[in-house]
């Protein structure tokens, strides 16, 4: 759940974020990262690992969100009640001021997400996820990423 309304030019970057984010969560089982900082030129996420993902895993994360964007999954914005929201995305983290409304954003079928940030429409927007580099200290994955627009 992010806080911060996020503005329209960083949605490329944000979007990839959320992709990046639940292929975390498939592959490792991990949490999404609590503590993103997301630029248009360079972001990082932090993950909960066991252990350093190996350099052939760190491949295969790139290359699955490089395929969901590849994919041109349509985003979209839905708005359901707490309770519908519940039997799909994880609200745990939900702060108990959040309105009983809840903005779901949906990448087609990858992922669904509370979220109030902008968003691309298609993921075919979001251009090429490059990791730049990683490194693993104290249980805490850090990986540092881009997304090229050519
Ligand atoms: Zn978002």
């Amino acid at each position: 759940m992010e806080l911060d309304v996020r503005s329209v030019s960083k949605s490329p970057v944000h979007s990839a974020e959320h992709i990046l984010n639940r292929t975390m969560v498939n592959m490792f089982g991990c949490p999404r990262s609590r503590n993103a900082h997301i630029e248009r030129k360079k972001s990082k996420c932090d993950y909960i690992l066991d252990s350093c993902p190996t350099e052939e895993q760190v491949d295969v994360i790139e290359a699955k969100v490089n395929d969901v964007i590849a994919a041109a999954m349509p985003v979209t914005i839905e708005f359901m009640s707490r309770e519908e929201a519940a039997k799909i995305v994880d609200l745990s983290k939900l702060p108990e001021d959040a309105s009983e409304t809840l903005r779901i954003v949906r990448i087609g079928d990858y992922d669904d997400y509370a979220c109030i940030g902008a968003h691309v429409q298609n993921t075919s927007e979001i251009g090429e996820f490059k990791i730049i580099s990683h490194d693993f200290n104290d249980g805490i994955w850090r990986v540092r990423w881009r997304v090229v627009k050519d």
